[in-house]
């Protein structure tokens, strides 16, 4: 089964669909248009780069070969956190400590814009702060403890330590021994997040066009993106396409597919369980993950139902017995959901990296990219959409930041890269469970 196929059988069980207001379909690409900047994939990404290039002045086209935000960005576990999927140690090797502090703070500044643009644009899409990380091994508690001391001390950001008693006032679960909170990071419903980036967008003079997959992009002093019924001529491409742009549009950037890696991870939405129920189960409503490789995610919705998030796979199929699976990885965490319904399973693909670490940069002088945020983007990409627009206008500094990252292919090409990552996550995997 293709990707594609997949993702979107996936999505009509989304819980996110069900509870968000979609407008109709906008019209897709007909005819040849011009702009100064085409914008390749409509999730927070490439809305977030189109908003603020039409605010530096410059017309822009935005292309989405679906509905905006029917990628990730639609169906994630709407949790916004500090920090990238790598953690900072591929950037203080690379780099050296001065670079990976400034990626440190460009990463407060990603969860900052968030919260702006939510305010600025008057988005309701229930956020909330408050984050955990939880530890549910000796093991992994010195691991947590550790990380906690290093982003203290090497980057003066303080988190608080809760075991026994005190880790019961955030999560009632006895799976966890110990756990981090921090007040900055949190979650939102990221459906009506995207569609209210979308609408600011629109109101800032961006044009999307919806069902306007680009399957060509030509390369020179100006770029050509072709869809079934139409071109869009710019001085500037930005390739926000996610896992799915080799999909849509293999010959739009070949060069950049064998560098990400599509994973999926699964999300199901419990019926409503109620105030005083879902109170009990995550008093703090703060957004919770585990410090595991493959990790558990969760959260309460603002109606007060479980969205519990977990799993993954390195095949595009969707998984058997996902719903069974997915119900017993909660049960372990909340033995007390034993008999609570799950009305919503749903899932998507993370692009992920080598490393982990996000894989942003240009191809040429004029088609930018942004990939690899490897589970870790609800923040992240809003900064990246920036970064590319201050790039463009010309002030590429902050985007050669991690422009300067080196980025390995994983090995084997399109279809034999599977099997060696499938081996290197099941060897993470079990170190988790011994
Ligand atoms: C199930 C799940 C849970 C997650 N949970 C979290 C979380 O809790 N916290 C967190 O930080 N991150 C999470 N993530 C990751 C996060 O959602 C992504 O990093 C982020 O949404 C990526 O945004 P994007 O704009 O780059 O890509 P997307 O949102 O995928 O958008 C790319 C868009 O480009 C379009 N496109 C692709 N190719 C073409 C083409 N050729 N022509 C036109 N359009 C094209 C696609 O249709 C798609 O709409 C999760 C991801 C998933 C799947």
């Amino acid at each position: 089964m293709s990707l594609l196929q997949s993702d979107t059988q996936l999505n009509r069980h989304s819980y996110y669909e069900a509870s968000a207001q979609r407008a109709a379909a906008l019209p897709a690409l007909a005819g040849s248009h011009h702009a100064d900047v085409v914008v390749i994939g409509g999730g927070f990404a490439g809305l977030c780069c189109a908003l603020d290039l039409r605010k530096a002045g410059y017309s822009v086209a935005l292309l989405e070969a679906d509905r905006v935000g029917s990628g990730a960005s639609g169906r994630n576990g709407g949790q916004f956190i500090v920090g990238v999927a790598s953690g900072q140690a591929p950037f203080e090797a690379q780099g050296g400590h001065a670079m990976s502090r400034r990626v440190w703070d460009m990463s407060l500044e990603a969860v900052a814009l968030l919260k702006e643009r939510v305010f600025e644009h008057r988005i309701v899409c229930d956020l909330a702060t408050g984050y955990l990380t939880v530890a549910d091994s000796p093991r992994k508690v010195r691991a947590l403890q550790a990380d906690a001391e290093a982003l203290e001390r090497d980057y003066g950001f303080s988190t608080r330590w809760l075991q026994g008693a005190d880790l019961q006032t955030q999560i009632q679960s006895a799976h966890y021994l110990g756990a981090t909170w921090e007040p900055v990071s949190g979650h939102l419903h990221p459906l009506k997040y995207v569609l209210g980036l979308l609408a600011a967008a629109q109101a800032a003079g961006v044009q999307v066009f919806e069902h306007s997959a680009v399957t060509g992009l030509q390369r020179g002093a100006t770029v050509t993106a072709q869809t079934a019924n139409g071109t869009v001529r710019a001085n500037f491409a930005v390739l926000a396409g996610n896992c799915a742009l080799p999909e849509w549009g293999p010959q739009v950037a070949p060069e950049l597919s064998s560098r990400i890696m599509p994973v999926g991870t699964y999300v199901v939405g419990t019926e409503p369980l109620g105030d005083a129920f879902a109170a009990s189960l995550l008093p703090g409503n703060s957004a919770v993950c585990d410090n595991n490789f493959a990790v558990d995610y969760f959260r309460r919705s603002a109606d007060q139902r479980l969205l519990f998030g977990g799993g993954v796979s390195y095949s595009t199929a969707t998984p058997r017995h996902l719903s069974d699976t997915m119900h017993r990885r909660m049960c372990r965490v909340f033995p007390q959901l034993a008999k609570t319904r799950l009305e919503y399973v749903w899932g998507g693909f993370v692009d992920i990296t080598m490393n982990r670490a996000p894989d942003f940069g240009r191809i040429g002088g004029n088609v930018y990219y942004l990939q690899g945020f490897s589970g870790h983007g609800v923040a992240l990409t809003g900064l990246a959409g920036r970064l590319v627009a201050q790039a463009i206008a010309g002030q590429a500094e902050r985007l050669d930041v991690f422009a300067r990252m080196q980025h390995r292919s994983f090995p084997g090409g399109r279809w034999l890269r599977t099997p060696s990552l499938v081996l290197g996550m099941a060897y993470h995997q079990l170190k988790d469970l011994l």
